[in-house]
């Protein structure tokens, strides 16, 4: 049999930061006690209960669609989708079933080293259904209880084209997604929480092939890791199949993160059908030319155009850049630092090296770090100016960490500053080499080698505090008299 090509689209579901939820005022809230954020609108109760868009989630889902490089309908229309479930309280779900908000837009990946725009076959804006918890062991349980908080909240569905051809592509499309949507801080995009959640189309095909292999839906998976592993498994699987002279069933399977493989959870005979149809309750809304303009306005720097810029305007190398730029918040970070001391490789260095180093052994965020960007120039110029050494400028680094205390103070108070004084240097140098005749032969015998010990006895002499450079030249200049 031929190669085989591996063919993945990914459905994501991504929850909009708003205060409300999309058609109530309840709070969108993750992490409250359960059915404590509830209303007759969001619980489908009979009685005076019609829904009313929340126009912030209408403006993010417009902003996302916008980002992606999508086609934006010139109207807003909401439909039913009608199933029975008991986490869906009304019977239905409000989703946009005939016309999605974007359409035909893109993103791009760096794969293998070269730039590939993937599809993005449309965007729509939904509510959130509840969620069931099941009571012990799913299988031998017979009780799931359900927490209707969720109901209701804003989401986006991004799906994709089958354009990503690897286990690997789908993580890079869906890391960028994520960094996009936190640039333009309509989702914090937490795959742990749910606020970020991916279903896979996995299928394999002889490779040169056009026509799309049987797929299977891979559920279940709750980080980026096993967004990765799950379709790695799955094309492992199908390939396996076709090539003992089997065939791939239709089928949804969900991921078993501790056992790492999938399973099936249900055969999928044909596209179920929802009877989908407009909500009578919500009026189809236009977008205006001028509320499209305001809001493209409103699109900040992208992370690709930031990091192109990066690189244009601070000579950074590709691989800082792409590191500064993966977060807004790092690289306001990095921006904000270098508006204090403007040595931009530097800068880069001591945040991608030092900072960014303490922040993982915390397990912490830019978001939370005590460090200022102004306090971290400060430190920088310090050490640029010599007045403390580098090795001083990280333990200092790590005090302000720990503190959240200005560089200035915890020099003085722990006497850190250099001595880069010749006069008071003068006097140890002398006495280092009137103890160590042996190194100071040794070096007028040629063995240059041996003023790195002199040196590092001046260096013990004044508990680090010398300016390593200035005494290396300092004594160079006395043994060669
Ligand atoms: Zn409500």
């Amino acid at each position: 049999m031929n190669e085989l090509e591996t063919v993945v689209g990914l459905e994501v579901h991504v929850e909009l930061l708003t205060q409300t939820k999309l058609f109530c005022g309840c709070s969108a809230a993750f992490g409250a006690e359960p059915n404590t954020q509830v209303c007759a609108v969001c619980l489908g109760l009979p009685g005076e209960t019609l829904p009313r868009l929340n126009q912030q989630a209408l403006e993010f889902a417009i902003k996302a669609a916008l980002a992606l490089n999508c086609s934006i309908a010139g109207e807003v229309s909401f439909d039913r989708k009608n199933y029975f479930y008991a986490d869906l309280p009304k019977g239905y779900q409000i989703s946009q079933f005939f016309q999605p908000i974007g359409t035909r837009g893109y993103v791009e990946i760096q794969s293998a080293g070269e730039i590939k725009p993937i599809g993005i076959h449309q965007l729509h804006l939904e509510e959130d259904t509840g969620k069931l918890l099941h009571v012990g062991d799913i299988l031998s349980s017979p009780f799931s209880r359900v927490d209707f908080n969720r109901a209701g909240v804003p989401l986006i569905e991004i799906v994709s084209e089958p354009d990503l051809r690897s286990a690997e592509e789908a993580r890079l499309f869906l890391q960028k997604l994520r960094s996009i949507l936190r640039y333009l801080d309509v989702s914090d995009c937490k795959m742990e929480e749910g606020s970020m959640r991916c279903d896979a189309n996995v299928s394999v095909r002889p490779r040169g092939s056009s026509a799309l292999g049987k797929k299977t839906e891979l559920k279940n998976m709750n980080s980026f890791r096993s967004v990765y592993k799950g379709i790695e498994y799955e094309v492992q699987r199908q390939s396996r199949l076709l090539q003992e002279g089997g065939e791939v069933l239709p089928e949804t399977r969900h991921w078993d993160e501790g056992a790492e493989l999938t399973r099936a959870m249900r055969s999928k005979f044909l596209s179920a059908n929802y009877r989908c149809f407009p909500d009578p309750n919500l009026p189809p809304l236009l977008t205006s030319r001028e509320r499209l303009n305001a809001l493209q306005e409103a699109i900040p720097e992208l992370p690709d155009a930031r990091l192109e810029r990066f690189v244009r305007e601070y000579s950074l190398p590709r691989y800082d850049a792409e590191i500064l730029t993966a977060t807004r918040e790092l690289a306001d970070f990095y921006e904000n630092t270098l508006a204090v001391f403007p040595v931009p490789k530097a800068v880069s260095n001591w945040t991608m090296g030092e900072l960014l180093g303490l922040l993982n052994e915390a397990g912490q965020e830019i978001g939370t770090c005590k460090i200022t960007p102004t306090d971290l120039g400060e430190l920088l110029k310090m050490v640029q100016e010599e007045m403390i050494s580098r090795n001083m400028g990280k333990a200092v680094l790590e005090e302000m960490f720990a503190s959240g205390e200005k560089p200035g103070v915890i020099v003085e108070k722990k006497g850190l500053v250099q001595i880069s004084d010749e006069g008071a240097l003068a006097e140890i140098i002398a006495r280092v080499i009137d103890q160590n005749p042996k190194s100071v032969e040794d070096y007028r015998g040629g063995k240059k080698k041996a003023v790195g010990f002199l040196v590092g006895q001046v260096m013990k002499e004044t508990r680090g505090k010398a300016n390593p450079q200035l005494v290396n030249e300092m004594l160079k200049k006395q043994l060669e008299v």
